[in-house]
């Protein structure tokens, strides 16, 4: 039986001209998206001050946390208003050696070439409420790599992280949402406090490095979304 607080995870935002997809999700559907966990009176919370609930045993009702995997530039242009307007909390992943450049690592996917953000935007949005994690250095696929360059890329993103912001990082989302052993043991290693996954996993509530994140896919419909939603938070005890 699953449960906590749905945890939401999105990618890219869309321009009205830009076809939605799997990870593009158009920035006006985002919006009514967060315009109905208003009106349904859902607290958004951030990912660290859940974490900090689960940690007291004391899981709140109606309750949502926003995630945001990769840090594209559409994260700032198109989904940052809209959440300033809601005064809401997201957490952002950043994939630490990129932030400035452009994906590199979707080698023909729909995400491939996607601007990311710099740091003198990740620095003005951390000063305006946002919250940044790592997401490693380089987005690989993490099962493939030896220890030494496992804990690079884990533990570089952080110190990468820490050094822009000047403040503890303590959040972690495993590139493609895959973990094993040795990947959980690295971010534990690394000293982050708590690592989302991408997928939903039975009895991961007791477990920070294996936290459930349900996707919100771009081409979904509102109706979708809010059966996600509600029917997750419907089956919290
Ligand atoms: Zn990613």
């Amino acid at each position: 039986m699953m449960r906590g607080v749905p945890i939401l995870m999105y990618h890219a935002f869309g321009r009205p001209e830009e076809r939605p997809s799997r990870f593009v999700l158009p920035a006006r559907r985002f919006g009514m998206q967060m315009l109905v966990l208003r009106l349904l009176g859902f607290r958004v919370i951030s990912l660290a001050e859940h974490i900090e609930s689960l940690d007291l045993g004391s899981a709140a009702r109606r309750t949502v946390v926003l995630t945001i995997d990769d840090g594209y530039l559409d994260n700032f242009e198109l989904a940052y208003p809209i959440l300033r307007r809601h005064g809401f909390r997201a957490t952002i992943f950043l994939t630490s050696a990129k932030v400035g450049t452009v994906n590199d690592w979707d080698h023909g996917g729909e995400l491939s070439g996607r601007p990311l953000l710099d740091w003198p935007l990740v620095q003005a949005m951390a000063k305006a409420g946002i919250d940044f994690g790592a997401h490693t250095r380089t987005h690989p696929t993490l099962s493939g790599l030896d220890d030494a360059t496992l804990r690079a890329e884990i533990a570089g993103s952080r110190a990468d992280l820490e050094r822009e912001l000047e403040r503890p990082v303590e959040l972690f989302s495993y590139p493609y949402g895959r973990v094993d052993e040795r990947t959980v043991a690295a971010a534990r290693d690394a000293g982050f406090r708590a690592a989302v996954m991408a997928r939903l996993v039975d009895g991961s509530e007791e477990d920070r490095y294996r936290i459930s994140r349900i996707e919100i896919g771009g081409d979904e419909s509102l109706l979708r979304f809010i059966a996600a939603v509600a029917g997750w938070a419907r089956n919290r005890p």
